[in-house]
């Protein structure tokens, strides 16, 4: 597995503009230490644990994303350090993030993770709880997290149409809400389908396998 090669692909495939969330879930520190020698600084990973584990032996200028599905009671390990929270996916949630980040003094940048997949996927919000949410946050209902955009993931699919059907949906709640308040972030698309995602509108784009292979969970 070659990481330059891999890394300076993707870069290559990257408009200006777009920013690169490397995936680093289930490969080892190394690997990691490698791809941020080559300049990446942004990494997301999708368990508390570990994060947790790698966290302390990787440089501390890296811009942690947590990308994975999070349980209230696990938000105290990760807030202080953590950079982004992309998949706030309940009120709870994102209550329990801002009470977590007042104790240590910071402001926690977040991701409403909306659910635009046909497939049943467990997690995300549905668009009109979504905006309910994005309304509370405006009328001062989190006073210390801030968010920043929303994520999404479409359907594991060939057909590329209803991916982009599927991405479109995200860009039009994106368009909506930053009328609102102005967001920064639309992250969707992975190592399959980040083309697709930049031509519907995405700014960050969350790629793992493109850059570190493929994963075995068998570990
Ligand atoms: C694992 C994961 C990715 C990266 O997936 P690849 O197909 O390996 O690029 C992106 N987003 C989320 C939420 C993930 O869990």
């Amino acid at each position: 597995m070659d990481l330059k090669e891999n890394y300076t692909a993707i870069k290559n495939q990257l408009p200006s503009g777009v920013q690169l969330v490397a995936v680093s879930k289930t490969h080892p520190v190394e690997a990691v230490q490698e791809v941020y020698d080559l300049g990446q600084k942004v990494f997301g990973e999708n368990k508390v644990q570990e994060l947790m584990e790698k966290y302390p032996l990787l440089p501390k200028d890296i811009e942690w994303h947590l990308i994975g599905h999070l349980q209230t009671n696990k938000v105290k390990y990760i807030a202080p350090f953590i950079d982004t929270i992309q998949s706030v996916d309940s009120e709870k949630l994102l209550a329990e993030i801002s009470k977590e980040a007042g104790k240590n003094s910071r402001t926690i940048k977040v991701l409403l993770q909306v659910k635009i997949a046909a497939e049943e996927s467990k997690f995300g919000l549905e668009i009109d709880e979504a905006k309910l949410l994005f309304q509370k946050y405006i009328d001062g209902g989190f006073p210390n997290i801030e968010i920043t955009g929303l994520m999404g993931m479409a359907t594991f699919t060939e057909d590329e149409e209803q991916v982009r059907g599927e991405f479109s949906v995200l860009k039009g709640l994106f368009d909506e809400l930053t009328q609102l308040k102005t967001l920064e972030t639309l992250s969707m698309g992975m190592s399959d389908d980040f083309p697709a995602a930049i031509e519907c509108g995405a700014n960050s784009v969350r790629v793992g396998s493109a850059i570190f292979g493929r994963r075995d969970y068998s570990k």
